[in-house]
């Protein structure tokens, strides 16, 4: 495979396992010297599990354990692996949980959880990635752009769901801050974008694909009739994150089998 990333460290957040850990194996064989960040100490085992099969496929990277929802974490963490290589080059900004209720029996703490690690996250990360790629400026021996960074949304920044108003309010606010952010320092040549999930096949929804009931029902969702696999939103990653998507800023890249295409409507006509 061509080293679309060769001489680029890139920290993924919440990579040890699901979409992260996918995205951190197609970054790191793609060229990119991985971050594969976990939140707690009991995550350390799965996050060095991917740090292994990154470096038995001939990658490198290192595993770093940091709370993206807690300022001085998130901090130290762009501190430490500045130190240690020098740069960041791609923040990918995918750590994300669901705490589920009906709207009228959510605790505060609910949600203020979900909006604490899914949208506070991507801005404290957001935040120190950028004074790096600020600092930084371009070096063409590595990217066209200063920095880039790929925010996690999902299919849930447009779609409503019902019993899930706190994680929906999380995908929303992260389209808008990541658009307002790539106005912002597009000038500066950094390029900011967000890939929209459909259904992908992790731990955050196995009870929607763990029975064969569930499966169906689900595939009644998307047009494509397949689940989605992390690899397929590493693939759109890779190419996000590579300057054969230099001129790409802004953008919420949909990665759905069709999922927004109503598909309610697909025998309706
Ligand atoms: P997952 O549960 O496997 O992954 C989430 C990861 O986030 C876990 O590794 C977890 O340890 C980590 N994490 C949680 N809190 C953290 C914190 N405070 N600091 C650092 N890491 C933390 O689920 P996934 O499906 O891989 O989800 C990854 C992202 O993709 C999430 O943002 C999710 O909202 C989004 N997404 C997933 C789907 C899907 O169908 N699976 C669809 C749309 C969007």
């Amino acid at each position: 495979m061509e080293k679309k990333l060769q001489n680029q460290v890139a920290i993924i957040t919440g990579a040890s396992s699901g979409i992260g850990a996918g995205v951190a194996k197609s970054l790191a064989a793609s060229g990119a010297t991985v971050v594969i960040n976990h939140p707690v100490a009991a995550t350390k085992a799965p996050a060095d599990e991917v740090l292994n099969e990154v470096i038995a496929a001939g990658g490198q990277g290192i595993t770093y354990q940091c709370d993206v929802s807690k300022e001085s974490e998130v901090v130290t963490m762009f501190a430490d692996v500045v130190k240690q290589f020098g740069t960041v080059d791609i923040l990918v900004n995918n750590a994300g949980l669901q705490r589920d209720a009906p709207f009228d029996q959510m605790t505060l703490e609910q949600w203020n959880f979900v909006i604490g690690v899914n949208l506070t996250g991507q801005f404290l990360c957001a935040r120190e990635a950028i004074k790096e790629y600020l600092r930084r400026g371009v070096d063409l021996t590595r990217s066209k752009a200063a920095g880039k960074i790929i925010h996690m949304s999902s299919v849930h920044e447009v779609i409503p769901w019902a019993g899930h108003a706190n994680y929906a309010a999380s995908k929303g606010g992260i389209m808008l801050m990541m658009k307002s952010i790539a106005q912002e320092y597009a000038h500066k040549k950094i390029r900011i974008n967000s890939i929209c999930p459909g259904a992908i096949q992790t731990p955050i929804n196995r009870q929607a694909w763990d029975t064969p009931e569930a499966m169906d029902a689900l595939l009644t969702l998307i047009p494509y009739k397949r689940i989605g696999q992390p690899e397929d939103i590493g693939n759109a990653a890779v190419w996000l994150a590579s300057d054969d998507s230099d001129y790409v800023n802004g953008i919420s890249l949909f990665v759905d089998g069709g999922m927004t295409l109503y598909p309610g409507f697909t025998t309706n006509g």
